[in-house]
């Protein structure tokens, strides 16, 4: 018996759920989306990510869990499929204990502690020695992660949903029960899968008033200074981040950045772009020949994007809106790729109760 589904959203979140539910040949998948791979709009979080892994669940959390079971998958991906645009690429994380109470400290509270979960997950972990340490940094480590070009991997998600059987359709829905009128049969769908991302806030039916923005400045740039790189804080303001990663495939630098909670602005401030620049080359000179500054940069582009956090952590649950079942996978802030797969595991896992449901009911 076929199971119609119907994913809302194009973003990471939706597109690793369709890519896992296609791979069951009894599912018959339609992704619906206002903004789809190709799309650079504020209301779409996920072309604009840098994107790699740096790991920010509490440990025992269901954040860590997700975190943790998504680094095999993407592991996995860049070593079989080099399209994916995903490479491996070392990684330097620094810590200052003053930046403990900060937006950017607490939220890589977990990424930047010494003794992290993380350790025994990505390879070659191992602390810097506290003699190599730079002034200011209380403490630093190493490991391997991957940097995810985003303007390739979405794509390559979307191909192999299409190559699994999926439909992908244009639509903006107005309340979360109409999706399951719009699958590709023209049948009812038995499930409706919510990755809105941050416009679960106002989609009809969701109205999740826990979910509020943190804005995410960037600048693209051609320059490659090698590993990525990322501290806890700023000395420019306590939602100023830092962290550098050079995407797979000819994707660029991204330099980064902000953490401004609450800002919807989508318009790039050239006063924090200027900022952001400097502090890149303070920290990372081999990103210009020497002697230059910011005049070295190659750019790009500017860009802003808008992390969709939400008030006591990422929603992936069950749920029944005017009669239609609903699985939400949403709410996933600043770490949607790194816990992309952890989340859209849990997902299909509902997905499947759902639909065992549906099946009991019909006997
Ligand atoms: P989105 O990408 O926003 O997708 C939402 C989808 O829902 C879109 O297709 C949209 O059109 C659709 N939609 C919404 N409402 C409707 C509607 N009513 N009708 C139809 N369709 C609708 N994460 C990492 O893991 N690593 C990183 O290094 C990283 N860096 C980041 C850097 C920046 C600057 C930013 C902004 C984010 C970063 N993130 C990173 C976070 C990551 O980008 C997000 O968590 C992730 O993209 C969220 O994906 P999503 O699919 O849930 O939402």
């Amino acid at each position: 018996m076929a199971n119609n589904i119907v994913v809302l959203g194009a973003g990471v979140s939706g597109l690793t759920t369709a890519y896992l539910l296609s791979q069951d040949p009894a599912n018959k998948i339609t992704v619906l989306a206002k903004h789809m791979p190709g799309d650079y709009d504020i209301e779409y979080a996920s072309p604009w990510a840098g994107a790699n892994y740096m790991p920010v669940g509490k440990e025992g959390s269901a954040h860590h869990k997700w975190e943790r079971d998504t680094w095999p998958a993407l592991k996995e991906i860049t070593e079989k499929y080099p399209e994916a645009g995903i490479h491996f690429r070392g990684t330097l994380i620094y810590n200052r204990k003053k930046d403990q109470e900060t937006d950017t400290g607490k939220w890589f509270s977990e990424l930047t502690q010494p003794n992290p979960w993380y350790k025994d997950v990505v390879p070659d972990f191992k602390n810097v020695p506290s003699d190599q340490l730079a002034p200011g940094v209380d403490n630093a480590q190493e490991f391997t992660s991957v940097c995810i070009n985003t303007a390739v991997y979405l794509p390559w998600l979307v191909g192999q949903c299409i190559k699994n059987g999926a439909v992908f359709k244009r639509a903006v829905i107005k309340h979360i029960a109409d999706a399951a009128n719009a699958h590709h049969t023209g049948q009812k769908a038995d499930v409706v899968i919510n990755c809105t991302g941050l416009s679960s806030k106002t989609l009809g039916g969701v109205l999740d008033d826990k979910m509020y923005p943190a804005r995410g400045q960037i600048v693209v740039v051609r320059n490659d200074p090698g590993p990525m790189m990322s501290t806890s804080g700023t000395d420019d303001g306590e939602d100023e981040a830092l962290y550098i990663m050079t995407r797979a495939a000819g994707g660029g630098t991204i330099l980064g950045g902000s953490y401004q909670k609450h800002n919807w602005n989508g318009i790039p401030d050239m006063n924090l772009a200027n900022r952001i620049m400097k502090r890149c080359i303070d920290i990372c000179p081999s990103l210009v020949k020497k002697g230059q500054g910011i005049e070295g940069l190659d750019i790009i582009r500017h860009g802003v994007g808008l992390r969709p956090l939400r008030e006591g952590g990422t929603r992936v649950e069950k749920d029944k809106v005017d009669g239609v079942a609903i699985v939400h996978n949403y709410g996933h802030g600043g770490f949607g790729y790194q816990a992309s797969f952890g989340c859209a595991y849990t997902a299909v896992s509902l997905v499947k109760e759902v639909l065992q449901n549906k099946s009991r009911a019909k006997l």
